[in-house]
């Protein structure tokens, strides 16, 4: 196995929409392998190929129930809602606060190319939503309504940099200096709070 490089927002390459797998062939299989190990290596919950620069509908999923493999993944029930923060192994130092179906219901193949169903709610609903998502070019700060910074130190006037987001979503999460910080989800996080103020922001140069 081999750990491969996690692709970075705002690389073209995790906008694109990825192409169904047609055949189950070794490369899928040491994909597969590459991805899980990527995936715990980084602490991650999920990983899907787009974000490891592979065009393919492959993700892998770990909510710590043991690894989860589906390829041509596709959501056929969802249900409930759940709102809850939500990061990114291509976004580092953004957190976002994301409503998400409570329960999804997913139906793709395993790595023998047989069809399987995997259901779950919670983390386990929310990952596979944001790793299918990835496989559509949508990432977790097109759908936050609140966005975080976690690697600004507290305290910090540094300003935030757009680089992280898209620049629209900045710009509605952007409020002037000093009304920024309303509160904090993580120790030492500086909150992006989507407000009303944003048309004040507009005319506010982003770096
Ligand atoms: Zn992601």
């Amino acid at each position: 196995m081999t750990l491969r490089y996690i692709v970075k927002h705002p690389d073209p390459v995790l906008r694109k929409v990825a192409k169904p797998v047609t055949r189950i062939t070794p490369h899928i299989h040491k994909l597969l392998d590459d991805m899980a190990e990527t995936m715990a290596a980084a602490n991650g919950v999920g990983l899907a190929a787009p974000q490891v620069g592979i065009l393919k509908r492959v993700i892998v999923v770990d909510d710590g129930e043991g690894i989860i493999e589906l390829i041509n993944p596709e959501i056929v029930e969802m249900s409930g809602e759940q709102d809850g923060p939500e990061g990114c192994l291509s976004i580092p130092g953004v957190t976002g606060d994301v409503k998400r179906a409570q329960y999804v219901r997913v139906k793709g193949l395993n790595r023998d190319g047989e069809p399987i169903e995997v259901a779950g709610e919670g983390l386990l609903s929310r990952a596979l939503q944001h790793e299918i998502d990835h496989l559509n070019g949508v990432l977790f700060i097109d759908r936050a309504h609140t966005l975080y910074r976690t690697d600004a130190p507290q305290g910090s006037e540094k300003p935030v940099k757009a680089r992280a987001v898209r620049a629209d979503v900045v710009q509605q999460a952007f409020t002037k200096q000093g009304s920024v910080i309303q509160g904090s989800v993580n120790q030492g996080s500086l909150p992006l709070e989507s407000t009303e103020k944003a048309s004040q922001v507009k005319s506010h140069d982003l770096p």
